[in-house]
């Protein structure tokens, strides 16, 4: 699916390591390619060496844009350091909000990397300006960087400037910050976004995801808990900022996360596969064959087939070359790109029923043409089934679904939509469905945009001062 178009986009990835014998660079980019998904307009890694921050960061995918150090050993000298990747919302691409940002003061320097989205970044921005602060980007991280810059050095110490900032923060941050040699790890207190800490023999490491840690060979110690600040030194010291009641993303296990990573403890895989189980359960069809829609509903369409005992097949194969940079104005062209990217299996779809499986739907474009496509190529049915619940409002905390009349849900009824897409019948998983199928308690989940119940309420975005 095309960015910006039908499929919501996640903000970031954060990784960052130190080793008490080796050069990080390596680990560091290899921990940044297994978190690729979590975004691709922007990469960067920022080193600590001989006293001073090493930064680099451009636009691209991990491989482009680091791809002249590995090759010509430029690698950033350094055995701490930190990198980020990068999802930007339509409109608001660029280099200089790419991440990681490092600031410098007169209490030193600091490089930062942010997964998530502030709230209260408006209120914090102009109360900061107020107090001197100077802002040169538009992002919420330079807030946060600004805040703890304050912080520190209104306390003079660097960990209660952070423990400090978080009593100011509304939103979702999962953070690493890389001060000297030493790397932080701080979780926003609603848990919103995943962070694990995993360590090696030789080095100790926290990632977005746990594929990160398994890519480079490590072992997950746990997660990063919500309102937790991390330091990882000669050894690691846990210290707390500001509570509040935990709501993890329930997106991370329906989309966003890698199907092979550990989210607060749950196996994605087998949260997707039991969305699929329950949804065949929920919304039975007779069809012969269940299809997924590549890659986003591979492990749904493979529950639901096992629930269902209907074959599951590959009526839709992906182009694996098709980048994200395949982004083509226009109607026409946007067909034609779903065309290049997804094509029929015609000998696999012809004449048959078929119930074809995706994660979500936000506008409803892209499932409509694959709709038409297995229509073209002689399937007999399509039967969509959908294992999220409708989307109806925007996401705050981090996830690109930004505005209300973007939703299809928002606007019509089940019946309109299948026939707006021209299913032979549509079904979503239920939210108690969902909710069943994560495993954990709803009061322990997010689940605004398909109730619009927003954990952070109005009140509590309100500062006087700071
Ligand atoms: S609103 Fe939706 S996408 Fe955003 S954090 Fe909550 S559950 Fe996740």
């Amino acid at each position: 699916m095309t960015k910006c178009e039908d499929t919501p986009g996640e903000k970031c990835a954060v990784f960052g390591i130190r080793s008490a014998a080796e050069e990080v660079f390596d680990s560091i980019y290899y921990g940044l390619y297994a978190l690729q998904h979590r975004g691709q307009e922007s990469a960067g890694i920022a080193t600590f060496s001989d006293n001073k921050i090493i930064l680099y960061k451009n636009m691209g995918l991990v491989s482009d844009v680091f791809s002249d150090h590995l090759k010509n050993d430029r690698r950033l000298p350094g055995r701490s350091g930190i990198g980020h990747v990068r999802y930007s919302t339509c409109g608001s691409p660029g280099i200089e909000n790419a991440q990681p940002m490092v600031i410098n003061y007169s209490g030193g320097s600091f490089a930062i990397a942010h997964n998530g989205d502030l709230v209260n970044d408006d209120e914090l921005r102009a109360i900061l300006e107020r107090k001197g602060s100077v802002f040169t980007t538009t992002s919420d991280t330079e807030i946060i960087a600004q805040l703890i810059v304050k912080e520190h050095l209104r306390t003079g110490d660097f960990i209660e400037g952070i423990k400090s900032a978080m009593n100011y923060l509304r939103g979702s941050y999962s953070i690493v910050i890389l001060k000297e040699d030493r790397i932080i790890a701080v979780r926003d207190p609603w848990g919103f976004r995943p962070l694990v800490y995993g360590r090696s023999d030789k080095a100790v490491a926290v990632a977005s995801e746990t594929c990160a840690l398994d890519s480079l060979g490590m072992q997950t110690v746990r997660d990063v808990k919500p309102s937790e600040i991390l330091v990882i030194g000669d050894t690691v010291e846990s210290h707390y900022g500001r509570k509040d009641e935990v709501h993890h993303c329930m997106f991370e296990y329906v989309y966003f996360a890698r199907p092979d990573s550990i989210v607060n403890e749950i196996p994605v895989y087998e949260v997707r596969r039991n969305l699929g189980r329950i949804l065949a359960l929920e919304a039975p069809v007779e069809a012969d064959l269940v299809v997924a829609v590549p890659d986003s509903g591979i492990t749904a369409a493979i529950g639901y087939s096992q629930e269902s005992k209907i074959p599951y097949g590959e009526g839709l194969m992906k182009n694996r070359y098709h980048g994200r940079t395949f982004i083509m104005p226009g109607q026409k062209q946007r067909e034609l790109g779903v065309k290049v990217k997804l094509n029929v299996i015609k000998s696999e779809v012809l004449g048959k029923k078929i119930v074809l499986i995706d994660d979500s739907i936000v506008r409803g474009t892209t499932i409509k043409r694959l709709v038409k496509l297995l229509k073209d190529q002689g399937a007999a049915e399509v039967h969509v089934r959908i294992s999220c619940p409708p989307i109806r409002h925007p996401c705050h905390y981090g996830i690109d679904m930004q505005s209300y009349d973007q939703f299809i849900a928002q606007k019509k009824e089940v019946k309109e939509i299948e026939k707006q897409i021209g299913a032979d019948s549509l079904a979503y998983i239920s939210l108690e469905g969902l909710v069943h199928a994560i495993g954990l308690p709803e009061e322990k989940l997010c689940l605004a945009c398909l109730n619009g119940n927003y954990p952070i309420k109005e009140e509590q975005t309100k500062l006087s001062d700071i």
